[in-house]
């Protein structure tokens, strides 16, 4: 008898650790090397963790060895919410922190707790498509709204609106954006507050990327915009402390919780179910909040800065191939014109392009974009390496055919 996966993961799907990654895995295990370009973890490309996090960590060890409290300990709560209160969150203390696995075990947390078979949930298109894979595994619907490459990848509010309907539940904002690189500006998210108002849409703002920007951008948190929306702020030190592995992160819940005192009770169980999150990461939050090692690799010239530079410019240089500079995070999203570069099946290209050039990424369909003329690109090599790394896959473009 076969062991069959749950109906529950039908429609399920999450490409960045796809089915090309299997194939990459195989490649490797022969003897093969491969430029994963795949995923945004900082560590295999050199970047070192905070010094000051490193030795907290050594430092706790001896303490971290039994559960927490399920919401995490209380000394980074209060860290975090002392932060947030700095940054213009209304009424956040304590209570209203949640520490989880990263962001990506909150995420699965609050959309279960919320959402019932066949509520809607909203979700940016193209998307980091752990929110879709979320929201379907609940039994909700993601329906998605596009952000608009030909403005910076902003949000569309008109097709936000038109896409609300009485089964919508929330909206997710991912502000930087994975994986455009946007920074979304304080009057779309005035707008997405204005429309979360007036049809009582609960917000769920993921800002991983909020301390990464660059050219001067200023991210603005949504839950400090809009005090009057119900909010979760999700963030974590994988990405700005290149600590990916050690498994930190939080939510914040900000606005009207009065009213949100029964779903606050679910997602209090559901973080109880699971016990508590990985100990010893919670006991460096504190520190990690007052380390500015980042500020060294986005100003101008620092190495994510650059490299990040590098990769736009390379991909603009090859034929058929744009790019919307990123403003953030550590991602490119170029688009590859269809008139120039027929792709009819983006994750065709993206294996075929790991098999002959041994680089992998990962098709823009991943991220739930309709169409199969983008991907993504990991900004996170050497300038020097990545820009190698764009050339040849512009040499693979020009040869391609589909
Ligand atoms: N949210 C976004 C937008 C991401 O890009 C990522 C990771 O790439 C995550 C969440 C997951 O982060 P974590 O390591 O905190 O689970």
């Amino acid at each position: 008898m076969e062991f069959r996966q749950s109906s529950k993961l039908t429609g399920v799907c999450y490409e960045i650790r796809g089915p090309v990654i299997e194939q990459a895995n195989a490649l490797e295990a022969a003897g093969h090397s491969i430029l994963r370009l795949n995923i945004g973890n900082p560590a295999p490309f050199g970047f070192a963790a905070p010094d000051a996090v490193l030795a907290g960590l050594v430092a706790r060890l001896p303490e971290a060895h039994g559960y927490t409290d399920a919401r995490g300990i209380l000394s980074a709560r209060h860290a975090l919410a002392t932060y947030y209160s700095d940054r213009g969150y209304i009424d956040v203390d304590e209570q209203a922190i949640y520490l989880g696995n990263g962001v990506s075990e909150l995420a699965g947390m609050a959309i279960q707790a919320l959402v019932d078979t066949g509520d809607e949930v909203l979700i940016p298109s193209p998307d980091y498509p752990l929110w879709t894979a979320v929201t379907r595994f609940a039994g909700g619907t993601p329906v998605h709204y596009l952000c608009d490459e030909s403005a910076e990848w902003q949000p569309d509010l008109a097709d936000l609106e038109a896409k609300i309907t009485d089964r919508t539940k929330a909206i997710v904002v991912i502000n930087p954006n994975n994986p455009t690189g946007a920074v979304y500006s304080p009057e779309i998210l005035a707008g997405i507050a204005e429309l979360a108002r007036r049809h009582s849409l609960m917000v769920f703002s993921d800002e991983i990327y909020d301390r990464i920007v660059y050219d001067g951008a200023t991210h603005h948190h949504f839950g400090a915009l809009a005090p009057d929306v119900l909010c979760l702020t999700f963030g974590g030190l994988s990405k700005s402390h290149r600590i990916a592995g050690f498994r930190a992160g939080w939510l914040v819940v900000s606005g009207p919780r009065a009213k949100a005192r029964n779903y606050l009770e679910g997602l209090t169980m559901l973080a109880g179910m699971r016990l508590c999150p990985n100990a010893l990461a919670q006991h460096v939050i504190e520190a990690a909040l007052t380390d500015h090692t980042l500020d060294e690799l986005i100003r101008p010239g620092g190495r994510l800065e650059a490299q990040r530079t590098t990769a736009w410019q390379t991909l603009n240089e090859l034929p058929g191939v744009s790019c919307v500079k990123p403003k953030g995070g550590l991602y490119a999203f170029p688009r590859i014109d269809p008139a120039v570069h027929p792709i009819r099946d983006d994750e065709k290209f993206v294996l075929d392009l790991l098999l002959r050039e041994k680089i992998h990424i990962v098709q823009g369909t991943g991220f739930n974009w309709p169409r199969p003329d983008h991907v993504r690109i990991v900004t996170l090599p050497e300038a020097g390496d990545l820009e190698v790394a764009i050339r040849r896959i512009g040499r693979f473009l020009d040869s391609y055919q589909q």
